[in-house]
């Protein structure tokens, strides 16, 4: 079921592999009918993760760069909806060449050249494909068909790995291994036989339950890999190799380790167990309900790149989610932000807590408490200042306010045809762009280096028509896209810390680097 743990058990698979000497890529299927992600509300599917070559895209395309340690690239996502759409436009074309096009073979072909394509554009010794969803449902199906036809093809050179969870009712006090029997039994039906099971559960495995799941489920019982509840999803590829998945991957391809493992991941959950005082972060946002239950899956990268600069100063992160809408209600509110050692406002889209956002930069600005803007929050970072600033009273993004006499944040012109047109699926500004950094700025002294490139997502952008004006009370912009002269990074000299990206930098750290701007903030928060 969703949640239950296969983009981490993907990537962390990967690690595994990739520890071993092998070059290794992760593909995310997502049986949506959406074309790509970009669409999709963050409480419903959680963050929308952007590669560098612009395709938005499920949020374990993340988990696969930072486990990876690499950069994944839009060929590795495919939806329901792509597959069909490329499919069906293709047949308009006569591109079948009059046949009738199906399900089978067309789409499954379709699914199948796309991942051979990315193993021989990756040139990767192994592709791990995650299928989103759940086995036996009918929207799947079509992937696990796939899978038993690709088998039938290079027998040698498929393993299905099947995550099933193992839950422990309370009233009962006991694992149950049936829900994962009738897994493998739906998994048979399609056709296809698991050669390891991944037993997520609460608890580890015990040894009379891997008896059970092998003799139920048709695999040995090395092949049955325990995977508890443990602390920090980091340790999940260690955890894994407790019962030696990467040398039974190996053997059932009839390959051996090709390296001894570097020590640079251990190194890193090291430094996990190792930092014990904490650092309090504040995230304002406002994609945290469902129901009765707070979801943190829309901000997951900023989540992890908070934990990446926290474990890499020995500090131990914790984090507290803040409801913008809180402050909108009363502004006395505001004073629990003295509470934490910094705070970010992070992405968003529309009206809902926008004021609130507003009002809590205007409090951190005003008491020199460590900032970190990303995109909206750059966005706001500049409204606030433009109204308690500068003066201009009603200054706002045309995105709230399409009739303010200060539009301080607007649309270029290509998005506004787009806009109009209601064309927002995959119309934004999109993927990696350089930008160039002003010396001697606070951004030039955390990144070292002149040149960037960092992700985007969002169709609005600083308007450069109040350049001057904010620059002349003091808003410095540190950082420019060069090829279209549009702001990056906006920040205040004077402040403890106080920096604004149009970016998303939290798409770009990673446990093994964190990211600049993310340890900009750290620093800066457990500075005295
Ligand atoms: N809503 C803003 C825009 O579209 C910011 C987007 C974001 O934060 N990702 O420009």
């Amino acid at each position: 079921m969703s949640g239950i743990g296969k983009g981490i058990t993907a990537a962390s698979t990967g690690r595994i592999l990739k520890d071993y000497g092998f070059k290794v890529t992760a593909v995310k299927i997502d049986p949506y009918l959406n074309v790509d992600a970009g669409t999709m509300n963050p409480i419903e599917h959680g963050e929308v993760f952007v590669t560098d070559d612009g395709m938005e895209c499920d949020q374990d395309l993340g988990n696969y760069e930072r486990f990876l340690d690499q950069d994944i690239l839009g060929d590795n996502y495919m939806t329901s909806g792509l597959l069909y759409k490329s499919v069906i436009e293709r047949e308009r074309n006569l591109g079948y060449g009059g046949k009738c096009v199906q399900i089978i073979p067309h789409i499954t072909n379709e699914v199948e050249e796309r991942l051979m394509k990315v193993a021989r554009k990756s040139k990767a010794d192994f592709v791990l494909v995650e299928v989103g969803g759940t086995v036996g449902e009918y929207e799947n199906l079509l992937f696990l068909e796939t899978g038993r036809i690709m088998k039938l093809k290079m027998p040698e050179q498929v393993l299905f790995m099947l995550v099933s969870y193992m839950p422990i009712p309370d009233m009962i006090g006991e694992m149950k291994t049936k829900p994962t029997q009738h897994a493998t039994r739906a998994m048979n039906y399609a056709g296809v036989q698991p050669d390891m099971i991944i037993a997520r559960s609460s608890r580890p495995l015990d040894n009379v339950r891997k008896e059970k799941v092998s003799i139920f489920c048709n695999v040995a019982k090395e092949d049955v890999i325990s995977a508890p509840d443990i602390n920090s999803i980091y340790e999940v590829p260690s955890n894994f190799e407790k019962d030696n998945m990467g040398k039974r991957i190996l053997h059932k391809f009839g390959l051996k380790p090709r390296s001894k493992k570097s020590s640079g991941w251990n190194n890193f959950t090291k430094s996990i167990k190792g930092s014990s005082k904490p650092v309090k972060i504040g995230i304002v946002g406002k994609y945290f309900g469902t129901g009765d239950f707070v979801l943190a899956d829309s901000y997951i990268s900023v989540i992890e790149a908070v934990k990446h600069a926290a474990w890499s100063c020995n500090r131990k992160p914790e984090i507290t989610w803040l409801n913008a809408e809180t402050y909108e209600k009363a502004s006395a509110n505001l004073e629990e932000l003295k509470n934490f050692d910094g705070v970010i406002v992070p992405g968003g889209f529309g009206k809902r807590g926008v004021e609130g956002k507003i009002l809590v930069i205007n409090y951190l600005r005003n008491n020199n408490i460590p900032f970190l803007g990303l995109c909206y929050g750059l966005q706001m970072a500049v409204v606030e200042f433009a109204r308690n600033v500068c003066g201009m009273n009603d200054a706002h993004t045309t995105e709230v306010n399409p009739k303010t006499s200060n539009p301080v944040i607007t649309t270029m012109s290509e998005q506004l045809v787009n806009i109009k047109e209601k064309k927002m699926g995959g119309s934004m500004r999109l993927g990696a762009y350089s930008c160039r950094l002003a010396k001697g700025s606070i951004a030039r002294n955390l990144y070292g280096k002149d040149i960037i490139s960092e992700r985007h997502r969002h169709r609005y952008e600083v308007n450069n028509d109040y350049i001057k004006d904010l620059e002349k009370q003091g808003l410095r912009v540190s950082g420019i896209n060069p090829q279209r002269n549009l702001v990056e990074i906006v920040e205040l000299p004077e402040h403890k810390f106080f920096v604004a990206t149009q970016f998303h930098p939290e798409l770009k750290s990673r446990p093994l680097s964190p990211h600049p701007l993310f340890r900009g903030l750290i620093e800066a928060a457990i500075s005295m």
